[in-house]
């Protein structure tokens, strides 16, 4: 199917976005890499007036390192997340996580801010997120304010960002020297939407574990954090009991939405499959 006909904006700046919506008369939506845009627009899920094209807005993008957070435009595309030296450095989960979404040719275009306000249940990076204990810096034709990752994410493909606002950009607390991550995903074909998805930080001194952070994807109409099993994980030694407790707890933790496809028992087991890999990855680098 073609997309419906629509008015295509650029916004040069923040003010000009703001004024190019509030004169769309709640008929704009705005436009980053366009990869969940437009197959929207070509499938008539929906039918804007007017198109605003963010890319070009100064704020929206780069990335560099500002007082221990690291600072990532929205404007980023998920290739510069893969490739970039400072995120490999600052946040190595977020980079772990980047070639689990989509495809090379997705990843050029598509950005890491489209991508958690859009905030399909299934992606990567909106785990990663609360993993990170990031903070999504939003603006409004009032001002900037910050939002922590665990509240950003309302409920399906719901932000806490209001229809006209934009998120600007992420910041993530820098790893320390102790930090340890792993990521890892279940689907059925490589580079599908994850049946079940992970991402695991711990900070590690003598195989004793602090500051636990497991958050799972793909299990909610939100991303989780699991606190039964980071309750388990926290000030224990990382080993083969202390796996097999944390995998214990995600039965508390988590209530798997009822789906034919994976039906929850399935995927309960699926997480505590891949929760068992990912802290047996870290136990083994640990050695
Ligand atoms: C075939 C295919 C496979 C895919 N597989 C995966 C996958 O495995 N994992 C995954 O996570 N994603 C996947 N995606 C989605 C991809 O990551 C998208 O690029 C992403 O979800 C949206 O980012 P975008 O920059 O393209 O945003 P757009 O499509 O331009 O925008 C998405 C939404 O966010 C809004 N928006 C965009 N930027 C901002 C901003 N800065 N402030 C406020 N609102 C904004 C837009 O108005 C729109 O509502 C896939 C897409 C395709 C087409």
């Amino acid at each position: 199917m073609k997309a419906p006909a629509f008015t295509f904006e650029r916004a040069p700046t923040l003010g000009d976005a703001f004024d190019l919506f509030e004169a769309g008369g709640g008929e704009a939506i705005y436009l980053a890499g366009g990869h969940s845009v437009v197959p929207s627009l070509a499938l008539r899920l929906q039918a804007p007036e007017t198109l605003i094209d963010i890319a070009a807005i100064p704020e929206l993008s780069g990335i560099r390192e500002e007082a221990g957070m690291l600072r990532i435009g929205a404007m980023t595309r998920h290739a510069e997340i893969l490739a970039d030296p400072l995120v490999a450095t600052h946040a190595p989960l977020l980079a772990m996580a980047a070639p689990h979404v989509a495809h090379p040719a997705i990843r050029n275009r598509g950005t890491i801010g489209g991508n958690l306000c859009h905030a399909d249940p299934a992606s990567e990076f909106p785990a990663v997120m609360l993993a990170l204990e990031a903070e999504m810096e939003i603006a409004a034709p009032e001002g900037h304010r910050r939002v922590p990752a665990r509240d950003f994410f309302v409920d399906l493909y719901e932000t806490a960002c209001a229809p006209g606002e934009i998120l600007v950009a992420l910041h993530v607390p820098v790893a320390g020297p102790a930090t340890r991550c792993a990521f890892d995903e279940i689907s059925r074909r490589r580079g599908d939407y994850a049946m079940i998805g992970c991402a695991v930080q711990i900070t590690l001194e003598a195989g004793r574990i602090a500051d636990p952070r497991v958050a799972f994807l793909s299990v909610g109409a939100t991303p989780r954090r699991v606190p039964g099993c980071e309750a388990v994980l926290h000030d224990a030694l990382l080993s083969a009991a202390t796996i097999a407790k944390a995998q214990d707890a995600l039965g508390a933790d988590l209530d798997p939405m009822d789906d034919p496809n994976v039906p929850p028992a399935m995927r309960l087991h699926l997480a505590r499959v891949l929760l068992g890999r990912l802290l047996g990855q870290l136990e083994n680098d640990h050695v």
